[in-house]
């Protein structure tokens, strides 16, 4: 047997329900607030990434998907989203069409980390973008919209940590700060942390070694080193998402692990699941545009990951069970061209149906019928062919009528309303 690819994972018919559920949700919520959706490759070119999210992160350094495809060209999968829509923002023009851009996608993204409970190589994630308006209140109504997919999704206990990562006027002074305090510490750090020290001093903050994350505890918050615009940025951040009633609390530690944040992060995360497990997060990212080749304008997005956020709804919901208008029991050998005009006839006028064309007895059919949330089965046996007849019988209260094949329609859709 040939098996998944570790830490990929299969979405069984069992579960495409609260699937195909949590995505129409996710749409609706950000059409609500404006957003369009875009559907970007997933494949990029691998210095995208290196550009966008930044070459000393783990994302990069460690966990993308890259191959040299066979014209010789290094791609990668793409970790995340945001560098694939700006690209094609970028290669476009779309923000010169519409100066206030807001775009959302919904796809699997491929990192190769560590798999466990909720931690997975493929992943799907519904990402939403505001490109054009760099207002605190925009911060504010990005968080809202991560928020409101996930109360219409019907997930409760969230609660959004937010934090100011300032901008790089901010961080010049940060990374020194940074610098000087881990450097009395060389020997404790991992080899990684020893590297990014140079580097990238703020990715040690998220560094998950132990004795990295342990010494970070006393390392100098962010948050003392904004500059005076970075500041009021953030108060207005937090004024505005109490006018909008969103449980907020600031976590002045909280970093994220892509290079391209400025100013407002922010991840959500669920009292259950912890922070370690967070179910979206998101940023303002005022340079990246610029970065990747496009117009000066600033941007937020967030991306909440569906694995984590299926995880706190439950599979047997009855809005995700599976659900037929009518089963068609064929019993007997001659029954099978007018089971096939009925079939036919049912689906043409919208109904769903579901039928099995090699023999089995009427109980095992009554059975399967009960299993697939059948309301109604048709039954079609040798009187019921000698009268060009169907008996239908209501699943729920077990009543059976007889009538003839051309009444099935008006008779089924008759009792809907
Ligand atoms: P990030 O892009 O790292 O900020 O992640 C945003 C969200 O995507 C997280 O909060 C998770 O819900 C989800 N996510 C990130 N990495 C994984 C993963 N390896 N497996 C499953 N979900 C993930």
């Amino acid at each position: 047997m040939i098996t998944l690819v570790k830490g990929f994972h299969d979405i069984l018919p069992d579960e495409t329900r609260k699937w195909a559920f949590m995505m129409s949700t996710a749409r609706e919520s950000l059409e609500r607030f404006g957003f369009r959706e875009i559907i970007p490759p997933i494949m990029e070119k691998t210095e995208l990434f290196q550009r966008g999210i930044g070459e000393v992160t783990d994302i990069v350094e460690k966990e993308m998907y890259t191959f040299e495809d066979r014209g010789g060209e290094s791609l990668s999968l793409r970790p995340e989203a945001t560098a694939g829509v700006l690209r094609a923002v970028v290669e476009h023009s779309l923000l010169r069409k519409d100066p206030l851009l807001k775009l959302y996608c919904i796809g699997p993204m491929f990192r190769r980390e560590r798999p466990s409970k909720g931690r997975y190589r493929q992943f799907f994630q519904v990402n939403a973008e505001i490109l054009g308006d760099d207002s605190p209140y925009t911060d504010a109504e990005a968080v809202a919209a991560a928020y409101s997919i996930m109360t219409d999704i019907g997930a409760t206990g969230l609660m959004m940590e937010i934090n100011s990562v300032g901008c790089p006027n901010c961080r010049a002074e940060y990374r020194k700060l940074l610098q000087t305090f881990f450097k009395d510490r060389t020997k404790d750090l991992c080899s990684d942390c020893r590297r990014r020290l140079e580097a990238n001093p703020m990715r040690i903050l998220d560094c998950k070694v132990p004795e990295c994350a342990h010494m970070v505890k006393d390392a100098p918050l962010v948050t003392d080193s904004l500059d005076e615009p970075c500041r009021e940025h953030f108060r207005e951040v937090r004024e505005a998402l109490e006018i909008l009633e969103i449980p907020n609390r600031l976590e002045p530690r909280m970093v994220r692990g892509l290079d391209y944040y400025t100013r407002t992060a922010f991840e959500i995360v669920h009292e259950e699941l912890g922070r370690s497990k967070a179910v979206g997060g998101g940023g303002r990212y005022d340079n990246l545009l610029k970065d990747l080749g496009g117009p000066d304008a600033s941007g937020i997005g967030f991306a909440i990951g569906l694995e984590r956020l299926s995880m706190g709804i439950p599979d047997d919901h009855p809005r995700f069970r599976r659900r037929i208008d009518v089963y068609v029991a064929l019993l007997g050998q001659g029954a099978g061209p007018m089971g096939l005009t009925v079939v036919n006839m049912l689906r043409s006028n919208g109904i769903s149906v579901e039928t099995r064309y090699s023999p089995m007895s009427l109980k095992a059919q009554m059975k399967l019928a009960d299993k697939i949330g059948a309301r109604k089965v048709i039954m079609i046996g040798d009187d019921e062919l000698a009268r060009r007849e169907v008996t239908i019988r209501d699943m729920r209260t077990k009543d059976q009528t007889t009538v003839g094949i051309d009444g099935i329609v008006k008779l089924l859709q008759g009792d809907e309303s």
